[in-house]
């Protein structure tokens, strides 16, 4: 039997805007059910019901808790570069950074991934390939040390490459694709009225058509995603967007709001129900083009979402959950050695927590700069600490944060949209419609600890 009220498990009703169903949630553990609504006032004193969550709960909390606090650094964002042929308009790195800034020497790029690949040896499992994320400002300024270092390390990481697209040739996909190497592209609309809004070079030229070239090669190909960063600009034009990418046979992209962490992002941030509103109208186009096609065009960082709620351990991407990965999951390297919690954090000099070529790499993680990050929990945060979603957004980026407030633990932008975002994941999950949305064998290796069917 539970414990008598006041001292078990509580459950808070969620109004999900669904016509049938109500959430249960238990924001410390992230865990949640959906009822009827109009059993949902039984169901929170219902003596079974809250004994079966109840005998469970302990086992929610831990896997949070190892989520949370105990996941081993895997990955690296590498800058080889500090140089960029763009000036996107909410770019986080400064602009004299991407005109004039440090490169990376071939010796320099080697010698630094000899020691990332000492530093992952001694600390992974063995077996467990780390990954290394060519990273920018645009890493294919630096290409051919790039490229060599791919063939190199090849048996010693796994690569991905972030980069704008305006200097992939066919020699450089061939290059990429014959070695699996995943590639991250950006781009901000369906035509390159929106596209070109953001994202142009110096001179004010777009690039939407050089890009849009780039995915016509790259159709086929499974390691590639679009990110789309949300903005004034193209808030009208999400759905045109997922329908170009749909038709493209993007495998994945990200809607990601703007990262409000520098002025340009703020002058170009959204409302959060205007933001909302587009999100969800872009989803809905994403499972109808699923429905009508058979061919899926996930939203990653929806996906994640929804993996989030399903299956806690399976997430992929950890901007949504706090601590962050940044300094836990991975970290940054600077085009100088520098090392930063997450490339979001270049440039903010109280955020760098060593060099990797002065073998700082061990003690970074104890470095004030990253403890301040690795340790900014969202019960730190107010109003965060008591809201239902708080392990579901992480009150978003750290990094915004400070720099929109002036400390971490604050609360960063896009407070509302992200409850309405893990209320229209609970929507979904609720109408049955949640594998339209996630990855092809995205429970290949989940095991089921609770089945929500069961209860409710
Ligand atoms: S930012 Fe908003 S949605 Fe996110 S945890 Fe804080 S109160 Fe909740
Ligand atoms: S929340 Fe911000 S600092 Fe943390 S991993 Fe995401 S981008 Fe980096």
């Amino acid at each position: 039997m539970p414990s008598e009220a006041g001292a078990g498990v509580s459950l808070a009703p969620v109004n999900i805007g669904h016509g049938q169903y109500t959430a249960l949630v238990e924001p410390s553990t992230a865990f949640w059910s959906l009822v009827r609504s109009d059993r949902a006032g039984d169901m929170i004193c219902d003596p079974s019901f809250l004994g079966r969550v109840e005998a469970r709960i302990g086992e929610f909390a831990t896997e949070m808790e190892r989520l949370r606090y105990g996941l081993l650094p895997s990955a690296v964002y590498f800058n080889p570069t500090e140089r960029c042929n763009m000036n996107c308009t909410y770019c986080y790195l400064p602009e004299g950074m991407r005109r004039r800034g440090a490169h990376m020497s071939r010796e320099d790029i080697f010698r630094a991934l000899v020691e990332l690949r000492g530093y992952f040896r001694r600390t992974l499992p063995e077996g467990d390939m780390p990954q290394v994320i060519f990273h920018g400002s645009e890493p294919m300024m630096n290409r051919a040390a790039v490229f060599e270092a791919i063939d190199s390390f090849s048996e010693d990481f796994v690569f991905g490459v972030q980069t704008n697209g305006t200097l992939l040739d066919s020699e450089a996909i061939e290059y990429l694709t014959s070695r699996e190497v995943s590639i991250g592209l950006s781009l901000d609309g369906p035509y390159s009225e929106v596209a070109d809004r953001t994202r142009h070079t110096f001179s004010m030229h777009g690039v939407f058509d050089r890009v849009v070239r780039v995915l016509e090669a790259l159709r086929g190909y499974e390691s590639y995603s679009v990110i789309c960063t949300v903005t004034l600009e193209n808030l009208d034009h999400l759905s045109e967007m997922v329908d170009l990418l749909h038709a493209l046979e993007a495998p994945t992209c990200m809607l990601n709001p703007v990262r409000c962490t520098l002025e340009g992002g703020r002058k170009a941030r959204p409302s959060d129900s205007a933001l909302a509103a587009a999100y969800v109208q872009a989803l809905d186009r994403s499972y109808e083009l699923y429905q009508e096609s058979g061919r899926k065009l996930v939203v990653a960082n929806f996906a994640n979402i929804v993996l989030a709620m399903i299956a806690p351990t399976a997430r992929r991407l950890m901007c949504d959950i706090s601590p962050c990965g940044g300094g836990r999951c991975f970290f940054a390297v600077d085009a100088h050695g520098d090392l930063f919690p997450c490339s979001e954090f270049i440039g903010l000099e109280g955020f760098r927590g060593g060099n990797l070529f002065r073998g700082d790499l061990q003690g970074c993680f104890d470095s004030s700069a990253f403890r301040s990050v690795t340790q900014r929990a969202v019960e730190m945060i107010e109003p965060c600490r008591s809201c239902v979603f708080r392990h579901f957004c992480g009150a978003p980026c750290p990094a915004e944060a400070f720099e929109l407030n002036g400390a971490t633990a604050s609360r960063g932008a896009f407070c509302d949209f992200y409850q309405e975002q893990a209320r229209y994941a609970l929507r979904v999950i609720a109408d049955g419609r949640e594998d339209a949305f996630l990855w092809d064998g995205w429970d290949r290796d989940v095991v089921t600890t609770f089945d929500v069917n069961s209860i409710s």
